[in-house]
């Protein structure tokens, strides 16, 4: 099965649901990554900073499937927000994973204590030009940080990766990224295999769905105009979170999942204003 294609607002397409891949890694980590893409992922979720990029780059050359049908997402870590750091980083990501280019490239978080963000937004702009990323975006930007670089550069990001999750719903920000046609991807979409999945509105939906927590969750994202990322290393799952574009939920039902929001319902506490 595969995932029905978004536009973005530079007119590439991105499939609706991803693979993340944090914590797949090595020998195993590559296979779990290759049975993923032959059960129908296109769209590859990593980073510098989870030392997978190796083996997604190894994954797409061995699957024979052409480089052209995979939308491939990396993101450029903290220590290399200088604009020449940051231009040097993204050729050295590319020869990691032995592509000429890469389909979404984020800046991973924006550290606005550190000031740098806008000069690394100005390198992916000028990587954009070079040819070496089709689409730039950010992960983890708050509107301030959005508009800031909009500002500096006049380009908008095609994506920012936040996250959320039934305890970390931020309708705020998923509202502040659609009003600047900026697509919305979940990191920790089903909240890391948190109590989420156990949630009393979660598994009765699943049950008259004929559908499991997981798919409910995802379908919740999905409905939202959100593009989930879920991680699996088990095929059995990865099968499961890229089959559910076959029910809907209702509005009704979308806003009960919405009220499982927690004041602070963040995995790691991590506040991207913090840092
Ligand atoms: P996730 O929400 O994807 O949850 C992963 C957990 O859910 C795993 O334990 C997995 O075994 C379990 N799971 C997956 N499918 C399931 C199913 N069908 N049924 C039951 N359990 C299932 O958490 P994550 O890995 O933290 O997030 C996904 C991806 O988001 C990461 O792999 C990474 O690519 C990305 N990410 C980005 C950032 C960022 O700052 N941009 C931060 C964290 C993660």
């Amino acid at each position: 099965m595969k995932a029905p294609l978004i536009t973005l607002n530079d007119g590439h397409h991105l499939p609706a649901v991803g693979l993340g891949t944090y914590q797949i890694r090595g020998g195993e980590g590559l296979d779990q990554v290759l049975t993923a893409i032959q059960d129908g992922y296109r769209l590859l979720d990593t980073s510098t900073n989870y030392d997978s990029e190796g083996i997604v780059g190894e994954a797409i050359r061995r699957s024979g499937i052409p480089r052209s049908e995979f939308f491939v997402t990396t993101k450029l870590p903290g220590k290399y927000h200088h604009y020449e750091d940051a231009l040097m980083m993204i050729q050295e990501s590319l020869f990691r994973m032995g592509l000429e280019y890469f389909d979404l490239y984020l800046i991973h978080w924006p550290l606005p204590k550190r000031k740098l963000y806008v000069e690394a937004w100005q390198a992916l702009v000028t990587a954009k030009k070079l040819g070496l990323i089709r689409s730039i975006g950010v992960s983890n930007f708050e509107p301030e940080h959005l508009d800031k670089i909009i500002e500096a550069t006049g380009v908008t990001p095609a994506v920012n990766q936040i996250e959320l999750h039934p305890y970390w719903v931020q309708e705020r920000m998923v509202k502040a990224n659609q009003e600047r046609g900026i697509i919305s991807e979940a990191w920790s979409p089903l909240g890391r295999g948190s109590d989420a999945l156990k949630e009393s509105v979660i598994t009765e939906l699943a049950e008259k769905y004929g559908k499991n927590p997981a798919q409910i969750i995802l379908r919740w994202h999905v409905q939202r105009g959100v593009v989930p990322i879920p991680k699996s290393r088990n095929l059995q799952h990865q099968r499961e979170n890229l089959a559910i574009f076959d029910f809907e939920l209702s509005q009704t039902e979308i806003e009960r999942i919405n009220l499982l929001e927690k004041a602070d319902g963040r995995i790691e506490g991590q506040d991207p204003n913090e840092y």
